[in-house]
């Protein structure tokens, strides 16, 4: 078949908002989804039953900016089956179980490789999300520690350790927290962040308060930072978090913490963003210390990020990135060759709104 006018890699709330944009405005597309379902980042990683906020980031349009993707605070499977029907009323396809993995160029076309074959295109989306999870940075942090919550009743009757201090793992908390009330169970969340101030968006706070309101057992530990995972006598991996550390003398230091079996710790520190992956398809990326002038801490690597021009678009022409695989920041690239640190926040609004400016500038490329 002829090229496509833009091959979409995922199928997350970016490519989505980008192929029902493609749409409207009539190019040819693909969008090619590795997971078994559309919105399979979000299937994976929130909490069962968790909420879906439209949150909007801060300075921007009251105006969601794509209705079909607009989540109305409903429990996140709900959302998921109202934005497959919206898709459907759209007649829009998704070609699930397609993991792309090369990107080649060919004069002014591309080839998207996937696990089921290879796409010929004249422009590609990027967006396929962050999906890489932090390290804890602990030793012998082993396999042992969750990355997610699949199912609370698996929390129940024991205490439980959610480490994070961001929207993610707020959820946790507020799901966690639901199912052991629900149960009438009696033991605690603990929640623990490395540093003094929890950073989450106002409707994840409400929904905690109104968790907490309504008898959830939730223990606060600030400064807690992950010490050590270890076995113990029974042979049960734990973790250990510190709580207080004191200098008391001669370098001897008191140290107080507590310590969890790692299956009932869930830590929520993050995911990595996807700089590998760009640097795996040949594109340009750039350290922090190259943006700001400053030196990276001794020993420390800058951390790198994807290079785009104001349309979203990398040093190669023809191939974009948007939504949360270019969040927490980028390096934007004026008109003039100028670089700066460009915020960009991880929320279904901002990866809709990438996906909408992204076809359109492909579409007006097209048309010149
Ligand atoms: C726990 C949690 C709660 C959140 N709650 C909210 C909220 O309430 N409101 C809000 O606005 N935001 C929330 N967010 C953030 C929001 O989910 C993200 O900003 C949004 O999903 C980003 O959309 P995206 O399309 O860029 O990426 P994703 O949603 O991650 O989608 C990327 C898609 O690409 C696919 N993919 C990955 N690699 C490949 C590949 N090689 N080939 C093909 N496909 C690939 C993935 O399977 C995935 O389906 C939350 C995030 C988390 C983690």
């Amino acid at each position: 078949m002829d090229a496509y006018d833009v091959a979409i890699v995922g199928a997350g709330p970016g490519g989505l908002a980008a192929a029902i944009k493609a749409k409207e405005l009539g190019l040819s597309f693909v969008v090619l989804e590795k997971g078994e379902s559309i919105l399979q980042g979000i299937i994976d990683t929130y909490p069962g039953g968790k909420k879906v906020y439209p949150t909007i980031p801060k300075g921007a349009s009251e105006i969601f900016p794509s209705p079909d993707l607009e989540p109305a605070n409903e429990p996140v499977e709900v959302y998921v089956d109202k934005v497959r029907n919206n898709l459907a009323a759209h007649d829009i396809d998704v070609r699930l179980g397609e993991d792309a993995h090369e990107l080649i160029q060919e004069e002014k076309r591309f080839q998207v490789v996937t696990s089921q074959g290879s796409y010929t295109c004249a422009s590609v989306i990027l967006a396929f999300g962050k999906s890489i999870p932090r390290d804890l940075g602990i030793y012998g942090e082993a396999t042992h520690v969750r990355r997610r919550l699949d199912d609370p009743d698996q929390f129940i009757g024991n205490a439980s350790l959610v480490i994070g201090g961001g929207n993610a793992a707020a959820d946790i908390v507020a799901a966690l927290s639901r199912a052991k009330r629900t149960a009438e169970d009696g033991s605690s969340v603990y929640w623990a962040h490395r540093r003094g101030q929890f950073r989450v968006d106002k409707e994840v706070a409400r929904d905690l308060g109104e968790e907490i309101l309504l008898g959830g057992n939730i223990r606060i530990l600030h400064e807690a930072i992950p010490r050590i995972g270890e076995m113990d006598a029974n042979g049960v991996n734990r973790l250990l978090i510190g709580i207080h550390d004191v200098e008391v003398a001669d370098g001897i230091r008191v140290h107080r913490g507590l310590s969890f079996p790692m299956q009932h710790v869930i830590a929520c520190i993050g995911m990595q963003g996807p700089a590998a992956v760009f640097e795996k398809l040949g594109l340009e990326l750039i350290t922090s210390d190259k943006i700001t002038g400053k030196k990276p801490k001794s020993g420390k690597q800058g951390a790198r990020f994807i290079m785009l021009d104001s349309q979203l678009q990398t040093s190669t022409e023809g191939i974009y990135a948007i939504g949360a695989a270019i969040s927490p920041a980028y390096a934007s690239v004026d008109d003039v060759g100028s670089l700066a640190r460009s915020k960009h926040s991880d929320l279904i609004y901002s990866a809709a709104s990438d996906g909408i400016k992204v076809v359109e500038a492909i579409a007006e490329r097209r048309n010149v």
